[in-house]
């Protein structure tokens, strides 16, 4: 490790008897530890909600009063000083399951590639699933002990913040992001100057700082080129996730790729195996093979070499979805590469052709991670057999079957999705170190030990904790006097804290059928509006800023919210982040999915609910095609793609999905009550739901998948390759 000084931005104002919540707040451990959480909330909770969640904030605006008194309190040091002891042994812990599991590689390092990583509401660099699954591999990475380092964007505006017009469009606000306000820790050289990477961009250099986070024992570096160094155009390199101008996005890809491995390497880091998590890091390949070039071996030799300790990940099940560069593009910000790697223009970009439909060629980062990848898979077992067919031609010697992408079914972190009254229940009656055990089945056998009436009893606490919260934004919103009132009903203030509640969130793309629901508009009336028993829907998602279908579904959902004839039955809530997610997994009842089969890759928000209690109701696409078993949720449609007609599947899947609601779980929910007016068979496919889906699509059983898998001889690979190189 080179010498470099780490720069926290605020010096915190804190009693000496708890200055440990600085360390607290500089490192992520507390977002999945809610013990950690709740001593912030005890000194302030309403500053804790105020400041959206986030300890640097708090810390720096709390009444220096208000520290005072805890210092002063028994009760509060107590738990100050446990969750102190917890946090310093989980740091130092040598024991952890990697250590044990493969002693001889505690030395060697991953390093994991991602655009985007969703680790809290207070840190906005995420947009949707990919993000959540990378914070919480990272996450679960830090719990199990595995040495790795990720790399990422700190943008200089957070995935956008949404607001719905009257009218139902929805509006894209950017928020800048507030670096002093993150717990962001600058990386600086000895002289008190940021360390810096370049990029070659077509007649320049661009320049990165680098971003160090702290998310337990993993450390996650995050690349920023807002700096005074660099070109106006430059400086907008990471203004924002997912940018449409083709050549800020293959400069970001160029940075995230390339500049994320010189970042490591001005760090001092030298790993051993490189997981790209989508194809926006394939980059990656070419620095690395770079780097063997310019030690003398040749590109083929180099890229047989980093080949073997290359993983990648595809998330993207349709052809039309993936990264794709127009070949003019590749010649003016390749020209340099390809003849550094000793490559003729055709030899470059034969590497990742592509034919694109209208019969020109484009280059492919999914392709190119795929040629320079020893391990490929795909996130559920459908999807891997989809990616097998869509990259078919490229192996074209082999039978679909034979395509080497193999798959791991995405998983969730357990502790960061858990409501923490399920996990008083899951101490009280599965023992109190369940978590170290959570993807064991035997674990979630003991699941019946719950008595009914207790884990119906949080249900019904965790459905009101998310009414009370909606109500809460609800309030606010009408405060600020810009929206119309019948804003304020649609945004949930009529919902009703007992009535069977049915949540729907999730990205506004147009596979995922948000407006299914509403194919028959009279019949859902009915449903909704069943005096004895009543449905409710809530609504949430944003849509891609430049995705007008999107855009109109949006909309569309929104004008049925707002129709008075559902009596504020339905309701959209704004602006979905990690916070919102949180509320809604965990507080109501069915958790309903619409995709277009099979263009859910996997889908991690079901098994976010389904932990909690939450019965899915979902197309089998996915992992639910994997997870459901005919007792743990239900199902949309049968086990059949029929991508080929897609009016008549939106027809039968909208049909089904109408039968099995009026004729199974509308029924289950509110007649099949005991005299103390339990729903037994509803708490029986609650429990079975918690017993065969949370250790089954848990992060951990994922993780380990990807070490067993494909880190392990990947490692391996790499060791053999770098004793090769001492030779
Ligand atoms: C979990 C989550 C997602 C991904 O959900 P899908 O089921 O994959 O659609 C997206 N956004 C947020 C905020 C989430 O928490």
């Amino acid at each position: 490790m080179k010498d470099i000084v780490r720069e926290k931005p605020i010096k915190f104002n804190i009693p000496r008897r708890i200055k440990g919540l600085s360390d607290l707040a500089y490192n992520l451990w507390w977002v999945w530890h809610p013990e950690a959480q709740r001593l912030f909330k005890d000194i302030d909770d309403l500053l804790w909600e105020d400041s959206y969640h986030n300890p640097i904030v708090f810390l720096r605006d709390v009444d220096r009063a208000r520290l005072n008194a805890a210092t002063n309190d028994r009760y509060f040091l107590d738990q100050y000083d446990r969750v102190m002891r917890e946090f310093d042994r989980y740091m130092k812990e040598k024991d952890t399951w990697f250590s044990k599991t493969y002693p001889d590689l505690t030395d060697e390092l991953m390093a994991y590639f991602s655009f985007e990583f969703g680790l809290h509401e207070s840190l906005m660099v995420y947009a949707g699933g990919l993000g959540i699954l990378s914070g919480d591999h990272l996450k679960e990475a830090s719990d199990l002990g595995i040495p790795l380092v990720a790399v990422g964007f700190v943008y200089t505006y957070g995935y956008f913040s949404q607001r719905i017009s009257e009218d139902g469009w929805q509006h894209a606000d950017n928020v800048p992001i507030d670096f002093n306000a993150l717990p962001l820790i600058r990386i600086m050289d000895e002289d008190g100057e940021p360390v810096k990477i370049s990029i070659d961009l077509p007649g320049r250099k661009a320049y990165a700082r680098i971003y160090e986070l702290n998310i337990g024992r993993v450390k996650l570096y995050l690349l920023h080129t807002n700096i005074p160094e660099n070109d106006p155009k430059d400086r907008q390199l990471t203004d924002r996730l997912y940018i449409s101008d083709l050549e800020l996005r293959i400069s970001q890809e160029i940075l995230l790729g390339m500049g994320g491995v010189r970042a490591l390497r001005a760090l001092g880091y030298e790993p051993t195996a490189w997981h790209m998590n989508e194809g926006h890091s394939a980059f990656l390949t070419l620095e690395r093979a770079l780097e063997y070039v310019k030690n003398g071996k040749s590109f083929d030799q180099a890229s047989k070499i980093i080949k073997h300790s290359n993983i990648f990940t595809t998330h993207t099940p349709v052809p039309a979805g993936n990264d794709e560069f127009p070949l003019w593009l590749i010649d003016k910000y390749f020209v340099q590469v390809w003849s550094d790697l000793g490559l003729t223009r055709d030899e470059f970009i034969s590497i990742a052709k592509i034919k694109q439909s209208w019969g020109g060629d484009a280059f492919s980062m999914p392709i190119l991670a795929l040629k320079l990848s020893e391990f490929r898979n795909g996130v559920s077992e459908l999807h891997g057999k989809v990616a097998q067919e869509m990259w078919r031609f490229l192996w074209p010697e082999k039978d679909v079957d034979e395509v080497p992408i193999g798959y791991i079914t995405n998983g969730i972190h357990t502790e960061t999705w858990l409501a923490r009254q399920m996990g008083i229940l899951f101490s009280r009656y599965l023992g109190s170190d369940w978590s170290v055990h959570l993807d064991d089945p035997d674990l979630w056998a003991q699941i019946e030990n719950i008595p009914d009436e207790e884990l119906w009893k949080v249900r019904r606490h965790l459905k009101r904790k998310l009414v009370a919260y909606i109500i809460s934004r609800g309030r606010e919103q009408w405060k600020t006097t810009r929206v119309h009132p019948v804003q304020t009903i649609a945004s949930g203030v009529l919902l009703d804290p007992y009535a069977l509640t049915i949540g729907f969130a999730r990205r506004f793309a147009t596979y995922k059928r948000a407006n299914l629901i509403f194919r028959d508009y009279d019949r859902l009336l009915n449903i909704v509006t069943n005096a004895r028993m009543p449905v409710q829907f809530i609504f949430a998602g944003k849509a891609h800023p430049a995705d007008e279908p999107g855009k109109q579904m949006i909309q569309e959902v929104y004008r049925a919210v707002k129709d008075a004839r559902f009596g504020g039955r339905l309701a959209f809530l704004e602006d979905y982040d990690m916070n919102i997610a949180r509320y809604m997994v965990q507080g109501v009842d069915v958790w309903l999915n619409t995709p277009r089969r099979p263009r859910e890759a996997s889908g991690t928000s079901g098994m976010k609910a389904a932990l909690n209690g939450v019965l899915n109701f979902s197309v089998l696409d996915g992992w639910w095609r994997e997870g459901y078993n005919g007792h743990n949720g239900w199902a949309i449609g049968d086990d059949i793609t029929r991508d080929d007609d897609l009016e008549k599947q939106d027809e039968m899947d909208a049909l089904s999905l109408y039968d099995t609601l009026e004729n199974e779980i509308v029924p289950m929910y509110y007649e099949q009550r005991s005299a103390d007016n339990l729903p037994g068979e509803w708490i029986a496919h609650m429990k079975e739901n918690i017993r065969t889906l949370a250790g089954q699509f848990s992060m951990r059983r994922m993780v380990k998948e990807y070490v067993n898998q494909y880190y392990h001889p990947a490692l391996l690979k790499g060791i053999e390759e770098r004793n090769g190189k001492e030779k």
